[in-house]
């Protein structure tokens, strides 16, 4: 029997498995065997953030896949780094196509997602603006987003926002200026990349349950709303859930 392995574990384990599968590799097209209605049309991401699979499994250049297929639910790493003309190609792809773009999965970078970009992405978006708030660094080029998506309602700006990456001061600031800022917390604990289970994993001053606590307080509209976190008391019949599909502790 023919094995071949791949995903996000697989690097960190390749001495085991070396001796009895093939390792990675691309199967083109992959995405849609997960998702019937998902297409990719790029690889890897620039940025290169330490906390993140992406550079590590696909490399920090960006690989373009201009014949993708073409899809309602496209899941780039990050769209508004690719080159300004690759960007039209896929908008152009949609277009000629007729297929609408439902949503743009893994989104924007704030760095890079300025007014040309948003320009560009309202033609086709019929979805929510994803990016995210991961460190303080990225503190004006947030709220510079932020204000640029003022008039999109809260639901459909979903800003992403990691804990436990800094001490718990900076990453509460990050949560309270979404919210500051008109949006709504989507927030993502700290897993370490070759983490075997869903664990948070602490740094700094956090510990797991403080991470899980945070991260339902943040999730929950209704919550954060009425109460702040120094009241929110964790109830032992609501404990939190996580959600394959956002990548969340709801
Ligand atoms: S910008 Fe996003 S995709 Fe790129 S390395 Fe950072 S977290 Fe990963």
């Amino acid at each position: 029997m023919k094995v071949r392995v791949g995903g996000p574990g697989v690097f960190t384990r390749k001495k085991f498995l070396a001796d009895v599968a093939e390792i990675g590799g691309d199967i083109p097209d992959a995405v849609a065997r997960h998702n019937p209605v998902a297409t990719i049309a790029s690889r890897g991401c620039p940025v290169g953030c330490w906390f993140c699979i992406v550079p590590k499994m696909e490399g920090k250049a960006f690989t373009l896949l201009p014949d993708f297929p073409v899809r309602p639910v496209l899941c780039d790493n990050n769209l508004s780094a690719l080159p300004a003309d690759f960007q039209d190609h896929i908008i152009a792809r949609y277009q000629a196509a007729g297929v609408p773009l439902l949503d743009a999965n893994s989104g924007f970078e704030p760095r890079t997602f300025d007014d040309d970009v948003y320009a560009r992405w309202q033609a086709i978006n019929r979805g929510p603006w994803r990016f995210a708030y991961d460190d303080a660094a990225e503190r004006p080029y947030v709220e510079r987003v932020m204000h640029m998506l003022a008039d999109v309602s809260p639901r459909r700006k979903r800003v992403y926002v990691l804990i436990g990456n800094e001490p718990f001061a900076a990453c509460m600031d990050r949560i309270r200026e979404v919210i500051a800022w008109g949006g709504e917390p989507h927030v993502q604990p700290f897993m370490k990349l070759n983490s075997l289970e869903r664990r948070p994993h602490p740094r700094f001053d956090w510990n797991e349950q403080l991470l899980r606590d945070v991260a339902r307080w943040a999730n929950s509209p209704a919550i954060w709303r009425k109460t702040p976190f120094s009241d929110y008391r964790r109830s032992a019949k609501t404990r939190e859930r996580y959600d394959e599909q956002t990548g969340m502790f709801a």
